[in-house]
């Protein structure tokens, strides 16, 4: 049975929640994690990881499974529900969880829940998802070594992609519907001397196509554009496309106007994860991170645990 109260809960149940509650276990304190949809997180969307120190070739939902049974054979009590609202302080201090099902309440809160990454919106794109469409480049890069690639998007994280990519891509597109970047200057700059990056600019994707491979799989064969001037669609020939218009914290739970957020809607916190709620931390990809990746996550989750008890050793 569900405890409606516990020393600290965590909103989701990705790699940045699963080791919050690990490392609150493993400080004596009882702890509740709710996960809507299932655990893991992104790591159920990711086949093939690279990129974790210690497990190389690993794949997403193994990894999600063994942190999953980690954390519960700590001792965390997981709930499967959906956060509907948050209500962060009462007189004692105290958090309140609603979900579908009920009231539940805590000493301390951590925020895991993890963004949402904007799509594009066009024929192909959730077709072929994870079969050359990609909305990480530091994740998916390596399976593209010598091959043409396209980058969407027009800020920042698409002309670091595009400079990341064509280290080992034989050649880098980017597509950008105006004719200027919302990304800096020096960036641009850092991106217009590669000799393998060609700019596709006022052109807006209109569809991405795909064939078959050798063993019969969806595979990303192209993407079409439109000029924005001229009206003209062009088939560039790719055999990756890489997604950069931007990202979105997961926060609808959050009353409005009671933790401060980022432009972007990410949740500020400082490096020991707390935010400008006492008592209540962020981990992982809703907070404002420079880098949205397993392994940052799973540290943010480690910080974020030991100043959660912290707080509750220093409020007792
Ligand atoms: C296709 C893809 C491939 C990737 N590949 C790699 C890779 O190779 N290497 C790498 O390091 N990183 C990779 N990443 C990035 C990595 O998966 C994320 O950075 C990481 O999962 C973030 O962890 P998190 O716990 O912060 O958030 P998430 O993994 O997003 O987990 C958040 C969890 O919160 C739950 N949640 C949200 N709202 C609520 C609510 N209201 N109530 C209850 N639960 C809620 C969600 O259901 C979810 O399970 C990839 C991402 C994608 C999308």
């Amino acid at each position: 049975m569900t405890n409606n109260f516990n020393d600290i809960m965590i909103i989701g149940g990705g790699p940045a929640g699963l080791t919050a509650a690990l490392y609150v276990r493993r400080a004596g304190y009882g702890v509740t994690l709710f996960e809507g949809e299932i655990p893991g997180g992104k790591l159920n969307l990711t086949t093939d990881i690279d990129n974790y120190p210690g497990a190389p070739k690993t794949e997403g939902a193994p990894l999600a499974l063994a942190m999953h049974t980690q954390a519960e054979e700590s001792g965390a009590e997981i709930v499967y529900e959906k956060i509907e609202s948050v209500t962060l302080s009462d007189a004692d201090g105290h958090k309140t969880i609603t979900t579908e099902n009920g009231e539940y309440m805590c000493r301390a809160l951590i925020i895991a829940s993890g963004s949402e990454n904007r799509k594009l919106g066009i024929p192909g794109e959730d077709k072929l998802s994870g079969r050359g469409v990609s909305y990480c480049a530091t994740c998916g890069g390596g399976f593209f070594l010598d091959k043409t690639v396209a980058v969407c998007g027009g800020g920042d994280t698409a002309l670091e992609d595009a400079q990341y990519l064509a280290r080992m891509c034989e050649k880098v597109y980017i597509i950008h519907r105006r004719d200027k970047f919302r990304g800096s200057a020096a960036n641009v700059e850092r991106t217009k001397r590669l000799r393998n990056v060609e700019f596709v600019l006022e052109s807006t994707p209109v569809e991405i196509t795909g064939g078959v491979n050798i063993i019969d799989a969806d595979v990303v064969e192209g993407i079409r554009v439109k000029n924005n001037k001229t009206g003209d669609i062009t088939l560039l020939a790719v055999s990756g496309v890489f997604i950069a218009i931007g990202y979105t914290p997961v926060t609808t739970f959050l009353p409005v106007g009671t933790l401060e957020l980022a432009h972007d809607g990410s949740i500020i916190t400082d490096t020991e994860m707390r935010t400008s709620v006492p008592g209540v931390f962020a981990a992982g990809d809703v907070r404002n991170t420079p880098l949205r990746q397993i392994v940052t996550a799973t540290s943010d989750g480690a910080v974020a645990a030991a100043s959660a008890v912290k707080y509750l050793d220093e409020n007792i």
